[in-house]
C-alpha cells in the first residue's frame, strides 16, 4: 500500500494514485527534484566550458526521459496525452541545447541556427499540453477570460521591454528579427495558458503547482535571456541558463508526484470573482495605460501597442462582465422559480398562491369578473402510503399534478399547500364552469385513488382569507358526505 506523500489539503491522493510498480514509488519525485536542483547548482558553480555544457545537455535529456518513463509506467496518470507533449517538448529543448552548446563551444554563433528550430518547436507542444490539462472542466470560460485579461495586460510591457528593442535594432536581418521576436511572443502566449490553470485552481494540486512553477521558471528564463541578449549582459553558463534546468526539475517532479494521478475537482463557475481575483484583474488592467503614460512622446510604436492592448483589455473586461451578468441572471431566474414552486410536484407553493390570489382578487374586482377557488384533498392518502410506501405516494402526487394540469387552462393556478392538499384558482370562471372543471380533475385522479373537493365563489366584500376558508369548509363537507365528491358552497 502506498501512503499519501504529503499533507497537502488540495491533494486527494489515494492508494491508487502512486506510480504503480515503479521503483522509488511515491518518493521518486523528491529524489528527482533534489537531483535536478543539485545538478543546476553544479552547472552554475563550475566555469562555463565542455563539462558545464555536457552536464546541461545530459540533465535536459534525462528530464525528457524521466517524463517519458513516467508516462509509460504511471497507469493512473491524468491527461497522459498532455504529458506526452511535455516529454516531447523537453526532448526538443534538449536537442536544441546540444546543438547550441556544440556551436558555442566551437566558436560558431550562427543566428538563427538549427538550435532555434528545436527551441521554437517546444512552444506549440507546451501550449497544447497546458490547454489539454485545463480541459473538461466545462465551466472554465471565466478562468479563460481572466487569464486573457492578465495575459494581454502583461503583453504590453512585455512588448515594450522584450520585443520593441529587437524591432529598433538595425543590425538584425528580417529572419533574425522574426526568430528573436518569436521567443517573447511565444512566451506571451504561454502566459495566459498558465494563468488559466492557476485561475482554475489547478495549482492546488501539488503536481500542477510544480508544473506551473516549472512553466513560469521557463518563461522567466526566456525573458531574462531575451532581455540579456538585446541588452548585452547575457553570458552562457550563468543563472539564466540555470533557471531552465530548474524548470525541467520542477516539471519532472510534477509528473512523478503522486498527485499527477488526481483528477482535479473543478468548482469554478462563471460567477466566481473573489476579491483577490478582482485586485489581480484591476492591477493588470492598469498596466497598458501605465505604459502609455511612461512612454508617451518617447516611443510611438510602444504607445500604439499599448493603445491596442487597452482596447483589447476593455473588450475582454466587457466580455467577462457580460458572462457574469448572464450567469447571475440565470441563477436569479432559477432561484425565483425555486422560491415559488413545490420541489416534488412542480406545482406552485403556498407562498406563490398567496401572492397570486391577491392579484386575482384585485383583477376580479376591477373587471367585475367571476373568480372561483377549489380546495382539494386526496382521500385516504395515509392508507395509500401505508400500503404502497412513501415513494409510491410521492409518485402519485407527481402524476396527479401532471394530470390535473392537463385539464386546466394556462390562466388557472394549481398550488400544493400541504402534503396532499391542493388549491386551484380559476379566474374568469363561474361556479357551474368551476364545478365541471373540478369534476374532471376528480375523475382524473390516478392509480384508482379518489379525492374530495370544495368550491367557493368570490363574493362582494370577501377577503382572501374568508374565500379560502369557505372552500376549505366545502371540502370538509365533501369528506363528511362520503368523500370522492365535489361540493359547491
Ligand atoms: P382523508 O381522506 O381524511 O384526507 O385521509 P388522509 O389519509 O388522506 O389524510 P391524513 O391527513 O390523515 O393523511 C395525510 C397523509 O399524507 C399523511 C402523510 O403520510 C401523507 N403525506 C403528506 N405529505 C406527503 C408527501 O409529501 N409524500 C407522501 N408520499 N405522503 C405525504
Ligand atoms: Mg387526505
Ligand atoms: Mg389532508
Amino acid at each position: 500500500m502506498m501512503k499519501q506523500s504529503n499533507g497537502d489539503s488540495g491533494d486527494t491522493t489515494d492508494s491508487r494514485a502512486g506510480p504503480e510498480g515503479v521503483p522509488g514509488g511515491d518518493n521518486a519525485w523528491q529524489w528527482l527534484l533534489l537531483g535536478g536542483l543539485l545538478l543546476t547548482l553544479f552547472y552554475v558553480v563550475i566555469p562555463y566550458g565542455l563539462l558545464a555544457s555536457s552536464v546541461y545537455v545530459a540533465a535536459s535529456v534525462f528530464a525528457a526521459i524521466a517524463i517519458a518513463l513516467a508516462v509509460k509506467y504511471r497507469l493512473q496518470l491524468v491527461r497522459p496525452f498532455a504529458w506526452v507533449l511535455i516529454a516531447g517538448a523537453l526532448g526538443l529543448a534538449a536537442s536544441g541545447h546540444a546543438v547550441w552548446y556544440w556551436l558555442d563551444l566551437h566558436g560558431l554563433e550562427p543566428f538563427p541556427s538549427l538550435a532555434d528550430v528545436f527551441y521554437l518547436c517546444v512552444y506549440p507542444l507546451f501550449m497544447v499540453a497546458l490547454w489539454k490539462l485545463g480541459h473538461r472542466s466545462g465551466r472554465d470560460a471565466g478562468a479563460l477570460s481572466d487569464a486573457l485579461i492578465v495575459g494581454v495586460a502583461a503583453a504590453v510591457p512585455g512588448w515594450a521591454l522584450l520585443i520593441d528593442p529587437y524591432l529598433n535594432n538595425p543590425d538584425l536581418s528580417a529572419i533574425q528579427l522574426l526568430v528573436s521576436a518569436a521567443y517573447p511572443v511565444a512566451d506571451l502566449i504561454l502566459l495566459p495558458l498558465i494563468l488559466r490553470l492557476i485561475f482554475l485552481h489547478r495549482a492546488r494540486i501539488t503536481a500542477h503547482l510544480f508544473l506551473l512553477s516549472g512553466m513560469l521558471a521557463y518563461l522567466v528564463a526566456d525573458m531574462l535571456y531575451a532581455h540579456g541578449n538585446s541588452a548585452g549582459w547575457y553570458e552562457p553558463g550563468g543563472m539564466t541558463d540555470g533557471l531552465w534546468l530548474v524548470a525541467y526539475a520542477l516539471i519532472v517532479a510534477a509528473i512523478w508526484h503522486p498527485s499527477a494521478s488526481v483528477e482535479p475537482y473543478c468548482d469554478v463557475s462563471q460567477v466566481e470573482m473573489s476579491g483577490r481575483r478582482l485586485v489581480v484583474l484591476g492591477t493588470a488592467s492598469m498596466l497598458a495605460p501605465t505604459v502609455i503614460l511612461l512612454t508617451a512622446g518617447v516611443d510611438v510604436d510602444v504607445v500604439r501597442i499599448a493603445a491596442i492592448g487597452s482596447i483589447l483589455l476593455f473588450l475582454l473586461v466587457m466580455h467577462r462582465m457580460a458572462g457574469l451578468m448572464r450567469e447571475t441572471h440565470r441563477q436569479a431566474d432559477e432561484l425565483e422559480k425555486l422560491s415559488r414552486t413545490d420541489p416534488l410536484t412542480g406545482a406552485a407553493n403556498r407562498r406563490y398562491l398567496e401572492d397570486a390570489l391577491d392579484r386575482e382578487i384585485s383583477r376580479a374586482q376591477r373587471l367585475d369578473s367571476p373568480l372561483t377557488l377549489a380546495f382539494m384533498d386526496l382521500d385516504y392518502f395515509k392508507r395509500f402510503n401505508d400500503t404502497y410506501g412513501h415513494a409510491a405516494g410521492d409518485e402519485l402526487l407527481e402524476e396527479l399534478v401532471r394530470l390535473w394540469r392537463s385539464v386546466l387552462r394556462d390562466s388557472d393556478l394549481l398550488a400544493r399547500i400541504g402534503g396532499e392538499e391542493f388549491v386551484v384558482v380559476l379566474p374568469d370562471t363561474c361556479s357551474d364552469e368551476a364545478q365541471e372543471v373540478v369534476e374532471r380533475m376528480r375523475q382524473s385522479t390516478p392509480r384508482k385513488q379518489t379525492c374530495s373537493a370544495g368550491i367557493a365563489r368570490f363574493g362582494p366584500g370577501d377577503t382572501a382569507e374568508a374565500f379560502v376558508k369557505r372552500a376549505d369548509q366545502a371540502m370538509y363537507a365533501a369528506k363528511h358526505g362520503g368523500r370522492n365528491r365535489v361540493v359547491l358552497i
